[in-house]
Order: C-alpha cells, then sequence, then structure tokens
C-alpha cells in the first residue's frame, strides 16, 4: 500500500500536468537523435507520398488541390535531403543537450526536474528560448477538443498548399526541428531523456524509473550489460593469474629439490621447468621470464617448502 503511495508521489512529482498538448512520436525523436533515423529520408518520403496521392486523384472536388499539390509537393536534389537529415540531427542534439545539461550543478549532481531554458545553458546563437519564440511567432497551432473535454494542440507540416510557397528541405528541417522540440518540451519525456555517461557511446535513452537526483553518472544499458562482463572478466583473468603465479612458485620452490636426473631432462634450465608447470594455463616461456620476480615473492611469502639455495 505504502509502496503504491510512493510511486503515485514520485509519480506526480515527475510529471505534473501535461495534458495540453499532443503527441511526442519517442521513437522518432530518439531515432533522430541516435541516428538510427533520418529526417531527410522520411521527408522524401513524405512528399512522394502526397505527390502520388494528389497525381492518383479523381475526385473532382479535390482537383484545384491535386493540381496545386503536383506542384506543390517537388522532389529536390538528393543532397538537400541528405543535408536536411544531417541538420535535424546535429542542432535537435544541441538543443536537448543544452536542456539535459541544465539539470546537473557544479559537482555532477543530477536533479532532472529542475531542467531549465537559460541562456547560460547557450551562446546566443544557439538558444532554444530565441529558436522557439521566432518560430512559433510565424507558425501557429491547430487545436483540437477531444472528447474527454482536453484541448489539444498541434503543429502540422506545411499547412498551406499553394503553388508560391516552394519549401526547400532545409526550410521543412527547421520546422521539423521546431515541432519535434516543442513536443519533447511539452511531454514527460523532458525529465526522462537522458544520455550515456559513457563519452564513446553517448546514447540517448528514457529513463523507465525515473528519480528525483542522480549522485553519479548513469549509462544505457548497453554499456551497463558490458561494464558488468568488463567486470566479470577481470575477476575470471585475476583469478587465473593468481592460480599461475601459485603454480609457477611451486615449481620455483620444487626445483633445487630435484634430482639430477631430472634436471637434465630440463637441460638444467630452470624456467623450462617452470613453464611446463604452468602450460595448462596457456602460459609461454616469456610469461615465465617477465613474471619471475613476481613468482619469486609468490614462492617466499607461500606455505609451500621454501627454497633452499
Ligand atoms: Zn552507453
Amino acid at each position: 500500500m505504502s509502496n503504491v503511495k510512493t510511486s503515485q508521489t514520485q509519480q506526480q512529482f515527475i510529471y505534473p500536468d501535461m495534458k495540453f498538448m499532443g503527441w511526442l512520436d519517442t521513437s522518432q525523436f530518439l531515432g533522430y537523435l541516435n541516428g538510427t533515423r533520418n529526417y531527410g529520408q522520411d521527408l522524401k518520403l513524405w512528399i512522394r507520398g502526397n505527390r502520388m496521392m494528389a497525381l492518383e486523384n479523381t475526385n473532382p472536388a479535390n482537383a484545384t488541390w491535386a493540381s496545386m499539390a503536383i506542384e506543390h509537393f517537388q522532389f529536390a536534389a538528393d543532397g538537400d535531403y541528405a543535408e536536411a537529415g544531417n541538420c535535424v540531427k546535429t542542432r535537435l542534439r544541441m538543443y536537448v543537450d543544452q536542456w539535459l545539461a541544465s539539470g546537473f550543478d557544479a559537482n555532477g549532481l543530477e536533479e532532472p526536474q529542475k531542467r531549465h531554458l537559460l541562456p547560460e545553458h547557450s551562446t546566443p546563437n544557439s538558444d532554444l528560448t530565441t529558436f522557439l519564440n521566432r518560430w512559433l511567432s510565424t507558425h501557429h497551432p491547430q487545436a483540437t477538443v477531444f472528447a474527454t473535454g482536453e484541448i489539444r494542440q498541434q503543429y502540422s507540416r506545411r499547412t498551406e498548399v499553394t503553388r508560391d510557397n516552394a519549401v526547400s528541405p532545409i526550410q521543412d528541417a527547421n520546422d521539423e526541428l521546431a515541432r519535434e522540440l516543442i513536443y519533447y518540451l511539452q511531454s514527460p519525456l523532458k525529465w526522462t531523456l537522458t544520455r550515456c555517461a559513457n563519452a564513446k557511446c553517448g546514447h540517448y535513452y528514457v529513463r523507465r524509473r525515473p528519480r528525483a537526483l542522480y549522485k553519479s553518472p548513469t549509462y544505457c544499458s548497453a554499456c551497463r550489460r558490458s561494464a558488468t562482463a568488463r567486470l566479470a572478466m577481470d575477476r575470471k583473468r585475476a583469478g587465473e593469474r593468481h592460480a599461475s603465479l601459485d603454480a609457477a612458485a611451486i615449481a620455483f620452490n620444487r626445483w633445487p629439490t630435484l634430482s639430477d636426473s631430472t634436471r637434465r631432462r630440463y637441460r638444467s634450465d630452470e624456467r623450462a621447468y617452470i613453464t611446463q608447470a604452468v602450460r595448462r594455463f596457456g602460459i609461454s616461456r616469456t610469461w615465465v621470464s617477465r613474471n619471475l620476480s613476481e613468482i619469486e615473492r609468490v614462492a617466499g611469502g607461500s606455505n609451500h617448502a621454501t627454497r633452499k639455495s
């Protein structure tokens, strides 16, 4: 019972009222951020779909729209779509990173619900408030009443289809960027999205069980898994090294006690004798030579018969 209550409190704390606006397509948003999805390709498909619809239109009532849409939905050069895709990825990361950074204090302590928009996290050219305010002054949402009584606002793509408003892929990318960021900032993801602290990874992911406070860096599930695997491997290697040093130390201590005939079998080569004693660990003579002082140290401190020299 108390558990339920705690999680509800936490839920309310982390997700205050978020009802007034629409739907962030989480997988699309994460895809653009992580580079697994390309806006340029999505845009090209969208234009192709609209163009096909206009070309195949047989309804006389839509004839005017269709003739304008055929003009409007023209393909651009492939390079322009590539540039548009790149623009969305790069700038989305830039703005999202600023937003995520605002939740950290100087000591690396993270409180996601303290994330905010302030110029201190950006240069004037990369200020998200300025970018969104400028975009919003010319793009207005469509508001729709839902059966629940909620009013949701949506920003649609290229609302006006006219002959004279040819739109370049870069312009489309800029609009998409603004829409993605607006929906992001109106969704719970604004608090639950985070970026893997492993600098070589930097994967963006959503925290399934968000906490109010993070005292140490957090990692994506892939990095967490590989860290666990690495730790297990380190332990195994440490264990193997321990066992091989032990075996080498026993051989080291035994060498002076061997009969002359046994020694002759090893051509009186002590290291050859130690090497055969640790062969089962896949260890070479070079390893024995390199670790001789360590073997001696273990041999001196071990419980096996001490070496008579
Ligand atoms: Zn990672």
